[in-house]
């Protein structure tokens, strides 16, 4: 327990949570160094990319933020009497972005992604944005280091923009990756699309591209259970691995107000955080991202706090 003289002195004891019998999420990373060799299972990488955005982000702090958060809870789960204490959160740390040159960071984060993929291949890569634009590269390196791809999207928007109007911003990175060739449009499932906030061409090209969209109006009336096993059951038999990108703004704006596009009628966190475990207990998910959230416009950082528990359900779910 540390120096009998000063025992409630917390410096001088080094006491940590878990010698006093509760283990803070935080306390399960561990970072990356060259010498540790390959690494297995869940890992992040921070992508703090967020001037493509088409609203204002400070998005690029997020991965800062979302570790600092994982301080705020626990590793034990109540439901299923599970501690993950013993558990491990390797950390990459994260990708240096250039401070101009957009299409230099996006590369960056596809090269540096793609040999860590390679590298690892049992590594279970947390991607923490940054915007909705790193799915994009993330994506491509998945794909050309671990096979093809089916992708569970969690997001109010279609992200189906072309690239043409505006670049490759927060609003495109499953087009660029559809028309890329980097995933089929069958093996896209886009889960909690929200009404007025998409415009009707996206839905368009989702319908002649075979994108499978469960609008929210889906997520309300069905089971959430429902829908994630049904989507699973469609993808694995023709995926190699499944990959999750969570935009925090699929939630509703009273549970992730730091997102740059709020607005109502969307998912609960309780919903999120379901959808998440129920995944990440299917083999074939493999990878994550979780994207959009701006510390800067947060709420007591309310937002990046879902993420941290979006990272442990995750964990939680592999664990199960
Ligand atoms: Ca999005």
């Amino acid at each position: 327990m540390g120096d009998a003289k000063y025992p409630h002195l917390y410096a001088a004891n080094k006491a940590t949570f878990k010698d006093r019998g509760i283990t803070k999420a935080a306390e399960l990373i561990k970072p990356w160094q060259e010498q540790d060799g390959t690494v297995e299972g869940i890992a992040l990488v921070g992508a703090p990319l967020s001037k493509p955005s088409i609203s204002h982000s400070g998005a690029s702090f997020a991965p800062g933020t979302i570790r600092k958060m994982l301080s705020s809870c626990t590793t034990y789960a109540i439901e299923d009497d599970l501690d993950l204490a013993d558990e491990v959160i390797h950390d990459f740390g994260d990708i240096m972005m250039h401070v101009t040159d957009l299409a230099e960071s996006d590369q960056r984060i596809e090269q540096t992604l793609q040999t860590l993929y390679s590298e690892h291949p049992q590594m279970i890569p947390i991607v923490l944005g940054g915007d909705h634009s790193v799915s994009a590269p993330s994506l491509k390196a998945f794909t050309r280091a671990r096979g093809t791809i089916g992708v569970i999207q969690f997001d109010a928007h279609h992200d189906l923009r072309n690239t043409e109007d505006g670049g490759p911003s927060n609003g495109t990175p499953f087009r660029r990756l559809i028309d890329g060739k980097a995933i089929a449009g069958q093996h896209l499932i886009q889960i909690g699309i929200r009404n007025f906030a998409n415009g009707k061409m996206y839905k368009d090209f989702a319908d002649a591209h075979d994108i499978t969209v469960y609008p929210m109006k889906a997520v309300h009336e069905r089971s959430i259970v429902d829908i994630i096993n049904e989507s699973i059951a469609s993808l694995q038999h023709k995926v190699d691995h499944i990959y999750v990108s969570v935009d925090m703004d699929v939630l509703d704006q009273a549970f992730a107000p730091g997102c740059p596009a709020i607005g109502p009628g969307g998912m609960d966190s309780y919903t999120l955080l379901t959808a998440v475990e129920l995944l990440a207990q299917c083999d074939k998910v493999t990878g994550m991202d979780i994207v959009e959230i701006d510390p800067t416009v947060d709420f007591r950082d309310m937002t990046s706090r879902v993420a941290a528990h979006v990272i442990m359900a995750f964990l939680k779910g592999k664990k199960k």
